[in-house]
C-alpha cells in the first residue's frame, strides 16, 4: 500500500514542532501537515515548564542570551517572529500573557496547562495531522521529497512527505521526553553534530564544610570564577543541598560553569550572602558586636544578623571554633574571617547534576549547516530543524521557549512556501 503524502512533516510535537505546524497549516490549509511525536501525548515537556506555570518567553531575547558557536544564528528568526509577535501568535489563540521581574513572560492563568490547551486546539483548528505514540526512526530521500520509517505500538509505518521539519528537541529532561533521536536523524541526513552537555542544570560542589546549611536558603549574589577569573555573577536565592547547590542563580550560571569543568579547569563559585554590604561596612559592624555581646556564646553571636545556621557555619570556617567561645574572645583575625567569607565563600564544583537533571542540552546540529532566514538545511534541500535540536541554548527565563516557538514558527512557514495571507 502507498505511504500517505504530506506537503509537510513535522517531526516531534514538542514547542517548536506545534508551532511550527500551525504555522504551515495556517498557509497551506488543513489535512497538509502531519505532526508526528513519539510520546503518547504532545507537549509533555511544556507542562513541566517554569515550575508547571510555563514561562513562555522574555521581554529581552536577543543574541547576547543564547549560547553556541554562533549565537547570531537567533538573529533572522526573531525578527521575522518577534516576542511581540510571538505573544499575538498566542493572543489569537486566546491565551493572554503577564510579565513577572526581569522580562519574563507567562500564560495568564499562570499555568503551562494552558500553553499547550491553546496550541493543541489551534493544531486542531488548523487541521493538522497529529499522531502520538509515532516515532521516526529514519528518514530517506524518495521521490519528490523524503520517506519516514516510523516506530509504532502496531508495528513499522511509513509516510511521505514534501519537506520535512526536525523539532526533536535535545537530550536534557529524558524523564520528559528528551532523547537523541533528531541529532541520528540530522547525522543520517549529513549533518554534523556538535559535544552535548546539559545547561540550567543543579551543580555538585564540595560542600562538606557547610553541609549543616543543605536545605537552607539564601538570597546571594554568585560569582563563578574559571581558574581564579571571574566569569559570570548571578543574584537570587541559592539553595545549599546535600550534593551541592541549586536555586535561580545556579541555574542561570550552571551552562557556563559545566563548560569549565568540561575543559578540565577549576570552577569555584564564590558566595556573597550580603550583597548590599560592602566588606569594609561589614567588619566594623562585627567588631560592634563583638564589644556589644561579648559575653553571648559564639553560637549565637551572629543570631540576629544572618540566618543562625549560615552565622555558625561561617564562625566555624573562620577557625572560631569552638562556639562555646564567649564572643569577646573572637579575634581581630577572626572577626576580618568571618567578613570575607560572608562576602565571598568559595565553594569548588565538581560536576553538574547530569543531563537528565538538565533542563536543556547547550551543543548539537551545526547551526553554520542551515539557513538562519528560513531554517532550511543547507545540505539538504527540504529538511528544516529547529528549537533544542539546534546547538543554541538560552539562559534561564523563557529564552529557550522562545527560541522554540520563533524558530519552530520560521520553519513552518518557510517548508510552506512564504507567509500566511
Ligand atoms: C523541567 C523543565 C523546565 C523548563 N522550563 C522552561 C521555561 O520555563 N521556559 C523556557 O523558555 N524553557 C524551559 N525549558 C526548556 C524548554 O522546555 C525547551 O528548550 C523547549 O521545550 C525545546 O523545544 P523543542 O521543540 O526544541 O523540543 P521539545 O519541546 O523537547 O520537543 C521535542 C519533542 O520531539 C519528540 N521527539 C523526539 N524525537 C522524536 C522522534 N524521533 N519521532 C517523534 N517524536 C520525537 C519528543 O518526544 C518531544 O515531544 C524547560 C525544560 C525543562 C526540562
Amino acid at each position: 500500500m502507498a505511504a500517505d503524502f504530506y506537503p509537510i512533516a513535522v517531526i516531534g510535537g514538542g514547542a517548536s514542532g506545534m508551532a511550527a505546524a500551525i504555522e504551515g497549516a495556517g498557509i497551506l490549509g488543513p489535512g497538509r501537515v502531519l505532526l508526528l511525536e513519539r510520546g503518547a501525548r504532545a507537549g509533555r515537556k511544556l507542562l513541566a515548564t517554569g515550575n508547571g506555570r510555563c514561562n513562555l518567553s522574555n521581554r529581552f531575547a536577543e543574541p547576547s542570551r543564547y549560547h553556541g558557536a554562533d549565537p547570531q544564528f537567533v538573529k533572522p528568526a526573531f525578527a521575522r517572529f518577534s516576542v511581540e509577535e510571538n505573544l499575538r501568535f498566542f493572543e489569537k489563540m486566546g491565551l493572554m500573557s503577564v510579565e513577572e521581574e526581569a522580562g519574563k513572560l507567562y500564560p495568564m492563568p499562570l499555568q503551562a496547562a494552558a500553553v499547550l490547551d491553546v496550541l493543541r486546539l489551534e493544531l486542531d483548528r488548523r487541521g493538522v495531522t497529529l499522531l502520538t505514540g509515532t516515532e521516526v526512526t529514519g528518514i530517506r530521500t524518495g521521490k519528490g521529497g523524503f520517506v519516514l520509517s516510523c516506530r509504532t505500538e502496531e508495528g513499522e509505518t511509513f509516510f511521505r512527505a514534501g519537506k520535512v521539519i526536525v523539532a526533536c528537541g535535545g537530550e536534557a529532561s529524558a524523564g520528559l521526553g528528551g532523547c537523541d533521536s533528531g541529532y541520528q536523524l540530522l547525522q543520517s541526513l549529513g549533518h554534523t553534530i556538535t559535544r552535548r552537555l546539559p545547561a540550567i542544570v543543579q551543580l555538585k560542589a564540595d560542600v562538606k564544610a557547610v553541609k549543616g546549611l543543605s536545605g537552607s536558603k539564601f538570597d546571594s549574589a554568585l560569582t563563578l570564577l574559571d581558574r581564579g577569573k571571574p566569569v559570570q555573577t548571578e543574584r537570587g536565592e541559592l539553595l545549599f543541598t546535600d550534593y551541592g547547590v541549586s536555586g535561580p542563580p545556579v541555574m542561570q550560571l550552571s551552562g557556563a560553569a559545566v563548560r569549565i569543568l568540561e575543559g578540565k579547569r577549576t570552577a569555584t563559585l564564590l558566595v556573597d550572602f550580603l550583597p548590599e554590604m560592602t566588606e569594609e561596612q561589614l567588619s566594623p559592624l562585627l567588631f560592634q558586636r563583638r564589644k556589644l555581646l561579648k559575653s553571648r556564646r559564639l553560637e549565637d553571636f551572629m543570631t540576629g544578623f544572618v540566618p543562625k545556621r549560615l552565622g555558625q557555619a561561617i564562625l566555624k570556617l573562620a577557625g572560631a571554633a569552638p562556639l562555646s567561645r564567649e564572643a569577646g574572645s573572637l579575634s581581630e583575625e577572626e572577626i576580618r574571617g568571618c567578613a570575607g567569607l560572608l562576602k565571598a565563600l568559595p565553594l569548588l564544583l565538581t560536576a553538574s547534576n547530569g543531563m537528565k537533571n538538565a533542563q536543556v542540552t547547550q551543543g548539537g546540529a551545526v547551526t553554520a549547516e542551515f539557513d538562519p532566514r528560513s531554517m532550511e538545511s543547507k545540505r539538504v534541500p527540504g529538511v528544516y530543524a529547529t528549537g533544542e535540536v539546534l546547538d543554541i541554548d538560552g539562559d534561564c527565563g523563557g529564552f529557550n521557549l522562545q527560541w522554540a516557538w520563533s524558530s519552530g514558527r520560521l520553519a513552518g512557514e518557510s517548508a510552506a512556501g512564504g507567509q500566511r495571507r
